[in-house]
């Protein structure tokens, strides 16, 4: 199992996710050799801190501020993290306004399961994933782990299927 595996699985909640493309990557190849090459760029997954820190350095943004503004917007992210549907992008997903809507980051991080608190929480663990559109929209899905077609926003959507319980 790779260390992605783990982390989607909902066992290293002490690590956090990162996707992103190759001009986010830093120059000297060190995050590229922590990650795995997905389709359109690498998900490394690391240390929180040191995730955090990555984040920053790739991206210029703070993560927490990031993942704060991401969660006024729900969008679909791939369970695999390797890219999302922005929700400024047309029906077909594909920019009818001839705008980019690459995904060009994403930080992630889980959560254990938690009957106190209710709702997905009781449900399982949590992956919680926010995402930055290459038009600049910010925007965010969580699912619980082994639900991941009965929680969150689905592809073609763009409110979380749960959200109707
Ligand atoms: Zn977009």
């Amino acid at each position: 199992m790779s260390k992605l595996d783990e982390f989607l699985a909902g066992d290293r909640h002490e690590d956090v996710a990162l996707f992103l493309t190759d001009e986010y990557l830093d120059s000297d190849g060190k995050l590229r050799r922590l990650g795995e090459e997905v389709e359109d760029g690498y998900v490394l997954v690391v240390d929180g801190d040191d995730g955090r820190s990555a984040f920053s350095a790739g991206t210029g943004m703070d993560a927490m501020e990031f993942s704060r503004t991401a969660m006024e917007r729900d969008g679909h992210v791939h369970r695999d993290l390797g890219g999302g549907e922005c929700p400024e992008a047309g029906e077909e997903g594909e920019g009818d306004d001839g705008e980019d809507h690459r995904t060009e980051f994403i930080f992630a991080f889980s959560e254990a399961e938690n009957e106190e608190v209710g709702g997905l929480y009781a449900r399982g663990e949590v992956i919680h994933a926010y995402a930055h559109c290459a038009c600049g929209a910010n925007y965010s899905d969580k699912w619980v782990v082994d639900e991941e077609e009965e929680t969150g926003v689905q592809p073609g959507g763009t409110e979380p299927v749960h959200a109707d319980e």
